[in-house]
């Protein structure tokens, strides 16, 4: 399944101990059970949320260690997107792709990818100085079946 000469490793530890020193794990941030807040930045300390004041952390039983973590009822998992941005320009053949769309001269007339597109052009044209710049990362949000505009018969897809 994988290429020659590459190997899986073993155990979900031993890819977490590769994975590790490149500094792109996951972290996870506090939230509130009703989705109300994330205890994060000047939220952090919170012991509860302050919209719905719901605790933040699941009763200790009686008696237990005190040493113990505290554990949240609800935890987000988030993965940073900057460090990951910079670990694509890293690599010389990983930072040519990431610029193609800007170096490839690309043929008239035919549309190939995004950046053929009406919606491409628009946006380099208001922001001329992003555009300027070919290391530039433009993200785009899909969803697929997610309707928040659902009337009975006149659904609309998003
Ligand atoms: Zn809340």
């Amino acid at each position: 399944m994988l290429p020659k000469g590459h190997k899986l490793p073993d155990s979900f530890y031993a890819s977490k101990k590769v994975v590790a020193p490149l500094g792109i794990g996951l972290q996870k941030i506090d939230a509130c059970e009703n989705d109300c807040m994330l205890f994060w930045k000047d939220d952090e300390d919170l012991q509860e949320c302050k919209i719905c004041h719901h605790p933040r952390f699941k009763p200790r039983k009686r008696g237990g260690k005190k040493r113990h973590k505290s554990i949240p009822f609800k935890q987000l998992s988030y993965l940073p997107l900057t460090p990951r941005l910079q670990r694509l320009y890293t690599s010389q053949t990983t930072a040519e792709h990431m610029r193609w769309h800007k170096e490839d001269p690309g043929e008239e007339g035919k549309l190939c990818h995004p950046r053929d597109g009406e919606a491409w052009k628009h946006f380099d044209r208001s922001h001329p100085i992003f555009a300027a710049e070919s290391r530039n990362v433009r993200l785009a949000l899909s969803a697929d079946g997610f309707n928040p505009h659902n009337q009975g018969s006149r659904p609309y897809s998003c």
